[in-house]
């Protein structure tokens, strides 16, 4: 088990780094992943700079850390960020393994400030009524293609590296 203990510097750094975005036309929201061996990888939202919905803090911050240290397993490290991470960058830290995260503000202050975090986590929360009003999602039945085809190639496939 790794050792996971939080620093407040580390807190108030992710802080700085969102408070700076929102001076350098970015959202405000900036994060940090701390590794295991203490390498600090930086993280901020450019959702609107980069006409890149997917640019959360945490997302850029993961992003950061896995170019740079060449892996896609970040195993060990923490993730700070300014706000409660929303359900986009949740799965993203769980797909990176990352080890725990711990935020600032949360879910109501981002609400307050104009941004949809809690009624995305409505959409998780809620039933499948709640969901259809914000987006459908369904599952579609074959129709001339085979929906295990790409899992059946992976499955058979030697060169694969699991993840
Ligand atoms: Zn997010």
């Amino acid at each position: 088990m790794f050792s996971t203990t939080v620093s407040t510097d580390h807190l108030a750094a992710a802080v700085a780094i969102a408070a700076e975005n929102v001076r350098n036309a970015g959202g405000p929201f900036g994060a940090l992943i701390v590794t295991a061996d203490g390498s600090r990888f930086e993280g901020v939202n450019r959702v609107t700079a980069n006409n890149d919905p997917t640019a959360h803090a945490e997302v850029t911050a993961i992003r950061n850390a896995c170019s740079s240290l060449g892996t896609f397993d970040l195993s060990g490290a923490v993730l700070y960020t300014s706000c409660e991470p929303c359900p986009m960058c949740l799965a993203s830290a769980l797909w990176a393994r990352v080890s725990r995260v711990v935020f600032a503000a949360n879910r109501h202050d981002a609400a307050d400030a104009g941004f949809d975090d809690a009624a995305f986590y409505e959409f998780f929360e809620g039933d499948a009524a709640d969901r259809a009003r914000l987006m459908p999602v369904d599952r579609v039945p074959d129709d001339g293609f085979d929906h295990l085809e790409p899992f059946t190639l992976w499955s058979a496939l030697e060169t694969r590296v699991e993840y």
